[in-house]
């Protein structure tokens, strides 16, 4: 997937814990928490040459590329995401889960793509969700297609608690 559409799925994981946590999206800590998610959605690839993300974190991923590690398998594994969980323990709740989850959200939806994820690495066993013939290509039009869907969940969920009380009962329950 590319770089905007992990941003978009980052901001969404961060509006879900915004959300859960009754936090207005009028206030600091959600724009924080946005910029957080758009950011932390797209940290995975890293892992990938000529990525933005590699390029912004260079020393980082020289140090990946140097071990061999490639791409959608250490950053994208759930081992790495435990890892990280862990360091970020520190963090204000807020923050933590939004950047845990954020993080999480790009394997999350990489593994819709047809090349699939090595989620449990270093077991090399790559998980794909998505039969080959209907997963998302990088950069195809059917990722173009994914991400407006994105965009407006992302658009809507911060009026979420209006929107609720119209939706029909078996929405609401
Ligand atoms: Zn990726």
């Amino acid at each position: 997937m590319l770089q905007k559409t992990h941003s978009v799925a980052g901001m969404i994981a961060a509006e879900i814990v915004l959300i859960q946590g009754d936090i207005s999206f009028f206030t600091w800590d959600a724009a924080g928490s946005l910029l957080l998610g758009c950011l932390a959605g797209t940290l995975a690839d890293v892992d990938k040459p000529g990525s933005t993300m590699a390029k912004v974190l260079f020393p980082l991923s020289a140090l990946l590329h140097v071990l061999k590690i490639k791409h959608r398998t250490l950053t994208h594994s759930l081992l790495f995401m435990a890892l990280l969980a862990m360091i970020c323990l520190p963090l204000p709740p807020l923050y933590f889960w939004v950047f845990i989850l954020a993080y999480a959200s790009h394997p999350l939806i990489d593994l819709l793509n047809d090349r699939g994820v090595q989620l449990f690495w270093p077991i090399t066993l790559k998980i794909r969700l998505l039969p080959k013939w209907i997963a998302i290509d990088t950069g195809s039009a059917s990722e173009t297609v994914f991400r407006w869907v994105l965009l407006v969940v992302c658009l809507v969920l911060p009026f979420w608690n209006y929107v609720l009380p119209y939706l029909p009962y078996s929405f609401t329950k």
